[in-house]
């Protein structure tokens, strides 16, 4: 592949009104139809062949040899290529230097497999190309999404049927939005509790429109802080920095042995801060539901009833583990997320959909009234145009997608994948245990979990050492699991990603883990087991001159 040749000379491709009326008129006679749907087809089913061979970033063509290929930076004037071409490039060249996220033996991150029907759904969006910032662009796709967000609402809240009656279909009303992904819910989150906390008074316009130190100055507050847990998505960080607030007031709230915030610790900070720095503003408590790198859930009930007493804006970030609430048998899990003020769930991550979708959730209908924007050639006031109340502007028909997805999988669908996903992290926890060269670094609550490659001798030697000794042998285990991961993934049959627990009070070095997600339903015992056996070969051939004395 090389994108770099220049562009034809002598070309019979030309940019002409001919050619290009013909893109845009919908093709009527049975040639063009066919061509349309043959393409369509190598879409669906030749995109995939890649997919068999290998499974992620491999050496086979370095990204320094990829990125050569990719230097050209001017746009030629005549085109290039054919449709035609086009695709055959993308399907034969290209995506074979993709990942491979759908392998079974992807199970590395928090992207995976799609049902196939997604690629269905996908293109009837961009088909139709809705826009539902207004219902002049969307009309009939407005009203489902605030069907479907009603659905989820109901899903995370059970407010009675009078509830959703009333506002499943109210103008006036919003019970959530979509975002365009987890980052852009939580940032939605905070900002409308922000508003909600520095709202308008007698001689003061609101925050939105003044701005923060005029806000300060008319609440008599000097600091705002964000408590949340260690493990908190950076995604908080940003939006603290975004919203005037501050990254640095994101106070993390030390976790507990489970990786679950400690509570004690979260009421003492509130305490502290309230007697010691009564100019501070509270601004929310974030609980985690499935964090990003250990996929453990804050005990989201004691949180709630913190917040309740200490009147305190809880917002959970559910972008993970929000779907969990479909299983019946694991949805106790996220016990007290309906007593949270705001939730963000992705669409993206457990409910399957493509790329991207993230939502948010607001208990009170009302309380989005904080980020309303009119503007007078789009959203009228009165009008049920979705973009008044939203982050973004335009943007696509991603309702469509989840509400057809919720009718074809049914909550038991998703429920079935919830499960699996669960069971199976908790079978691969127990062959990690079972085999002697590997530690279980955090137990899977949900269907993350995080280990390491450690020899029994040195687990076991590693509980008798002093301080600086402890402190060494992780720094060279550090090391092992690095390259051992490297290696992995550079050898393409399979792909566990990296992360580093920070230290703390319970283990106070940072520690170098392998870290799987299993969300793709074909991944088996088996191909964990086979997974675990490529790293004992990698590590027996590569990494034992490495390995700290026992
Ligand atoms: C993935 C994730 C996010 C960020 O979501 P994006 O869709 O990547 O923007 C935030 N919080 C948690 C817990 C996540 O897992």
């Amino acid at each position: 592949m090389d994108d770099n040749s220049p562009p034809p000379s002598k070309t019979e491709l030309v940019a002409d009104w001919e050619h290009l009326s013909k893109v845009f008129i919908r093709p009527e006679d049975d040639d063009c139809r066919a061509t349309l749907i043959k393409y369509m087809e190598r879409i669906l089913f030749g995109l995939h062949e890649f997919l068999k061979r290998h499974v992620g970033i491999t050496e086979a063509k370095s990204l320094r040899d990829l990125s050569r290929s990719y230097m050209r930076t001017e746009i030629s004037e005549d085109p290039e290529k054919k449709l035609a071409d086009v695709i055959t490039c993308l399907i034969n060249e290209t995506a074979p230097h993709a990942v491979n996220v759908a392998s079974p033996y992807f199970v590395g991150h928090m992207t995976s497999a799609i049902p196939y029907f997604m690629v269905h759904l996908k293109t009837i969006v961009a088909a139709l190309n809705q826009n539902v910032v207004k219902l002049e662009t969307s009309k009939v796709f407005s009203v489902v999404e605030k069907q479907v967000i009603a659905k989820i609402h109901r899903l995370i809240y059970h407010m009675d049927e009078a509830f959703y009656a009333e506002h499943v279909q109210n103008t006036e009303t919003t019970l959530g939005v979509f975002t365009e992904g987890g980052t852009t819910a939580n940032l939605t989150a905070l900002w409308v509790a922000r508003n909600a906390r520095f709202a308008p008074t007698e001689e003061f316009r609101g925050i939105e429109c003044e701005g923060v130190p005029a806000a300060f100055r008319a609440h008599d507050v000097d600091r705002c802080v964000i408590l949340a847990s260690r493990l908190v998505h950076y995604s908080l960080r940003k939006s603290a920095g975004i919203l005037g607030i501050g990254n640095d007031n994101v106070i993390p709230i030390e976790v507990d042995e489970h990786y679950q915030m400690d509570v004690n610790a979260l009421e003492e900070t509130i305490e502290r801060f309230k007697s010691r720095s009564p100019n501070t503003c509270i601004l929310a408590v974030v609980g985690i539901a499935g964090a990003t790198e250990t996929g453990t859930v804050d005990p989201l009930d004691a949180i709630a009833d913190v917040c309740g007493r200490h009147n305190i804006h809880f917002h959970v970030d559910a972008a993970w583990g929000g779907p969990t609430m479909m299983s019946r048998e694991y949805r106790y899990l996220l016990q007290g997320i309906e007593k949270s003020d705001s939730v963000t769930i992705d669409g993206h991550k457990q409910f399957y959909m493509p790329m991207s979708c993230g939502m948010v959730y607001f208990r009170d209908p009302t309380i989005l009234d904080v980020i309303a924007y009119h503007a007078h050639y789009v959203n009228r006031r009165g009008s049920v145009d979705l973009g008044i109340k939203s982050l973004s502007g335009s943007r696509e028909a991603n309702s469509l997608i989840l509400d057809s997805a919720l009718k074809i999988m049914g909550s038991k669908g998703y429920a079935l994948l919830i499960d699996h996903g669960i069971r199976t992290a908790a079978a691969f926890a127990e062959e990690i245990r079972q085999r002697p060269d590997f530690e279980l670094v955090t137990e899977p609550v949900l269907n993350i979990l995080t280990y390491r490659y450690c020899p029994a001798d040195i687990q076991e030697s590693l509980g008798r050492k002093k301080q600086e000794d402890k402190c060494r042998i992780n720094n060279e285990l550090n090391k092992v699991n690095r390259d051992l991961q490297r290696m992995q993934r550079e050898a393409g049959q399979s792909f566990v990603s990296r992360t580093t627990l920070q230290g703390d009070r319970h283990c106070p070095e940072d520690i170098v883990v392998l870290r799987a997600v299993i969300m793709n339903p074909m991944t088996d015992m088996a191909v964990l087991r086979e997974i675990l056996d490529e790293q004992e070969n990698i590590a027996a051939r590569f990494c034992t001159n490495d390995l700290p004395e026992a």
